[in-house]
């Protein structure tokens, strides 16, 4: 917070030094600029106030010869050589332009004037007081500017000394106005101030400057004009001038009147053979844009700077944000390819380890069938042992009693037993072999025929009606082995379902579909409840008293058919009881 506010602190600090220096720069040139334009012009302007005088300059000494001039002076009452003067002196003035011609004699008196026949004729009035006579009769010429006592009009005064040797005849003067070329300043856009060696501003564009002073009016000349009526009755007042800025050379800044007018820009130099200085004063307020214009110039330079740092300060910040993103989405991907593998790897595990279980599984309730069946077996063996002690026992008498005929009789006997409990060993260990479920063609009528004499022992005990409905042609791809495997557990099943019931029927049948071929085990049992159907195929799902079932039969019984590409279901059947489908791939 502290540090950003310095930041703006030290921004507007800069913008203000880059205003002012640039500001200062502007002005500098634009000032240098109008100094170059205002000195020509001020040059023209003395010019041609300097060639406005000289066409009169030299009329006073070319009238001296004048004889007309020359008569009258030395005969000064003579009326008509008067007259003659007098309209002379009229054309001359008429010819050259200049405001007024007169002569005075040595006192001071004018004896003809060309405004004669005016109403302000100078004839007969006494000059002897204005300095251009008295320079005149003193050094033989003279110069003046003022405001003339009789016609109240500005004029600047040649005089000139009219000699007859030694002797003086008297003063010719030529008055010149300077109001036309006054008049043509009024247009020009600059102001110009003429000031004479009074210090007193006697020609002037503006109306309101003339008979003006710069600095206060000292009394020494406030008594010398009062003596000469050099401007006659005019009051010369100081001007309200302030003086800003001294630019060196002749150039100042001023400030003319009150209040904030705009400075204008002072240019002076001396009128040759005059004693005047010509004022230009050059406007200022194109300066004054052109400084303003710096110094907005300058503070917006700054101001651009600060802000196009920001900017690529911002730009560099996003851009490494942008880049971190990246780098961090990259990271997780990464992660998430490992976490991916790591996970295929455990499921490729956990599928090896579930599919060893699966066999294990297998093997498992092919012992607890092996378990189930031993007892049957030993049950089945037992009886025919006891019938073979009988028999031999029987036989070893009947040869000590000497009947041979009867001796063969009992050992044909023993031979039928023997091959019957071979039968039912081969069966036990054919079951028992582990299979590499091989498919191989199986006859569906002979598999349930050996499947049939594996239960034999359970049938009888049952004592249930088993019918097998199957044509001898019926035959399936499947491993041998494994189908007698399902066909027992089926048919087990069925046979204890029906075991507590009054009727006790199981029905095997098979018939062929297109390629397939479906076997059904159906039973007159109590069939399946509703919400055990669909537990059926779980492994450990059973519902007998425990040591007489594992729960393991049906799962893989279902197994074993799905290997062969087949399918086992269950249902509720025709008997009343329940019915177990399979369904095989046949061959013909
Ligand atoms: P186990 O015979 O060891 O119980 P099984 O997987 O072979 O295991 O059978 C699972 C269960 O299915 C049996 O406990 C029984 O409830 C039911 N079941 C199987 N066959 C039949 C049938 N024919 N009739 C009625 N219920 C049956």
């Amino acid at each position: 917070m502290r540090r950003r506010f310095f930041l703006w602190l030290m921004t507007a600090l800069l913008a203000v030094i880059a205003a002012c220096g640039a500001g200062f720069f502007a002005e500098r040139i634009a000032i240098d600029r109008l100094l170059e334009q205002a000195g020509p012009r001020r040059d023209i302007y003395i010019e041609g106030l300097r060639s406005e005088l000289g066409r009169y300059e030299t009329l006073p000494s070319i009238m001296t010869y004048s004889t007309t001039l020359r008569l009258m002076l030395s005969a000064p009452d003579n009326a008509s050589l008067q007259d003659r003067a007098n309209r002379y002196l009229e054309q001359v003035a008429s010819a050259s332009g200049a405001a007024a011609i007169y002569a005075i004699d040595p006192d001071g008196t004018t004896r003809a004037a060309s405004n004669w026949q005016g109403p302000a004729s100078f004839v007969g009035l006494n000059f002897s007081f204005r300095p251009y006579f008295r320079e005149a009769v003193s050094k033989g010429y003279g110069r003046f500017y003022g405001i003339g006592t009789t016609s109240k009009e500005p004029g600047y005064y040649f005089a000139r000394a009219i000699k007859d040797g030694d002797r003086l005849l008297g003063v010719v003067v030529v008055k010149v106005s300077l109001a036309e070329i006054e008049h043509t300043w009024a247009g020009a856009s600059d102001h110009i101030l003429v000031m004479d060696g009074n210090g007193v501003t006697i020609l002037s564009s503006v109306p309101d400057w003339t008979f003006r002073t710069l600095e206060p009016l000292s009394e020494e000349l406030a008594r010398r004009l009062a003596a000469t009526r050099q401007y006659d009755r005019v009051q010369v007042r100081a001007l309200d001038v302030r003086t800003l800025r001294d630019l060196g050379g002749d150039s100042h800044i001023l400030a003319i009147g009150p209040g904030t007018v705009p400075p204008l820009l002072e240019t002076g130099r001396e009128v040759p053979g005059t004693g005047w200085r010509l004022m230009l004063l050059s406007d200022m307020s194109g300066v004054v844009m052109v400084k303003r214009i710096g110094w907005a110039a300058g503070a917006g330079m700054v101001l651009l700077l600060v802000l196009a740092l920001l900017l690529a300060r911002q730009r560099r910040r996003t851009r490494r944000l942008e880049r971190e993103k990246r780098q961090d989405l990259l990271r997780a991907a990464e992660a998430l390819e490992r976490q991916v593998a790591e996970r295929t790897a455990a499921l490729v595990t956990a599928n090896d380890d579930l599919r060893r279980t699966q066999e294990e599984l297998v093997q498992a309730a092919k012992l607890a069938a092996i378990g189930q069946l031993a007892t049957g077996v030993a049950h089945e063996l037992n009886q025919p042992l006891a019938a073979l002690r009988t028999l031999s026992d029987n036989a070893a008498a009947f040869l000590a009693r000497g009947k041979p005929e009867r001796v063969t009789e009992n050992l044909t006997m023993i031979a039928g037993l023997t091959e019957r409990m071979a039968s039912i060993t081969s069966q036990l260990r054919g079951f028992a072999r582990r299979s590499d479920n091989r498919p191989q063609p199986v006859n569906v009528a002979a598999a349930t025929g050996n499947a049939l004499s594996l239960l034999a022992e359970k049938a009888r005990r049952t004592d249930a009606a088993i019918t097998v409905d199957i044509a001898d042609d019926i035959n399936v791809l499947c491993d041998p082995i494994r189908l007698e495997q399902v066909l027992v557990n089926l048919i087990g099943n069925a046979l204890d379902a029906v075991a507590d019931r009054g009727t006790r029927t199981v029905k095997v049948d098979a018939a062929r579909f297109g390629d397939r071929v479906r076997i059904r085990v159906a039973d007159s049992g109590t069939g399946i409840a509703d919400d055990h159907m669909p537990h059926l195929f779980e492994p450990f799902f059973t519902t007998k008293a425990p040591g007489l079932g594992l729960g393991l039969g049906l799962v893989i019984s279902a197994g074993i058919i799905q290997d062969h590409g087949g399918s086992l279901s269950a249902a509720n059947g025709p008997l009343g009881g329940a019915v177990f489908t399979i369904e095989l791939a046949a061959h013909d």
